[in-house]
């Protein structure tokens, strides 16, 4: 017996807290963890490919989905509904590797509820003058949607104390190597 327990990972924390690339990079490192596809309801950014990044949905499609109860959980998220499908989650569950979902801290709880066993990792921007410097410097949102993620962030960042594991993203390399050492020391126990 290897020891190693597959599990539940919910990454949350502030767009542009550069949960995106830490998650890219532990996969690098730990290939079996799995990532789960979200619905969202906002358009594709450029390069952005349906079935891969996003499911890209109508506000119909998504209502008709959350009515037929296929969603794990969901959230409006800066203006626009997002949300986790059930078909994403036990299919690779099933596959007997951990998953990591990147959602929303609305979407977590929603998680923590109906999977208690789910590990919660908030990722921490060092300051929110840093978070505003990436999110600027990123050019993918328009001035009015770096003000709507910079106070959803101040929001956010008050529930950091209710997840599991807390990381700060100040050094790529360091916050790296400790959400890979999180998610290992979660899949012994
Ligand atoms: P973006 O528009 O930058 O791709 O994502 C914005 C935010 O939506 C992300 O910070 C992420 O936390 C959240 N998000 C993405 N997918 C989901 C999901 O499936 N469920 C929930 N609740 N939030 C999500």
């Amino acid at each position: 017996m290897s020891g190693i327990v597959p599990k539940l990972f919910v990454i949350s924390g502030p767009s542009g807290a550069g949960k995106g690339t830490l998650v890219a990079r532990v996969r690098e490192r730990h290939p079996h963890l799995g990532l789960t596809v979200s619905a969202t309801t906002r358009e594709p950014r450029e390069g952005e490919i349906d079935g891969t990044s996003y499911y890209f949905l109508s506000d119909e499609e998504f209502s008709r989905r959350v009515a037929e109860g296929e969603f794990v959980e969901w959230a409006h998220v800066h203006g626009h509904s997002y949300g986790t499908l059930v078909s994403e989650v036990t299919s690779k569950l099933d596959a007997g590797s951990s998953l990591i979902l990147e959602i929303d801290v609305q979407g977590a709880f929603q998680v923590k509820e109906r999977f208690p066993d789910a590990v919660l990792i908030f990722i921490k921007p060092p300051s929110l003058s840093v978070l505003q410097q990436r999110l600027v410097g990123r050019g993918t949102e328009t001035a009015e949607s770096v003000a709507t993620r910079m106070a959803n962030a101040e929001r956010e960042m008050v529930l950091a104390d209710r997840y599991d594991e807390v990381i700060v993203n100040d050094d790529l390399d360091s916050a790296t190597d400790e959400l890979l050492r999180v998610i290992q020391k979660h899949e012994r126990n």
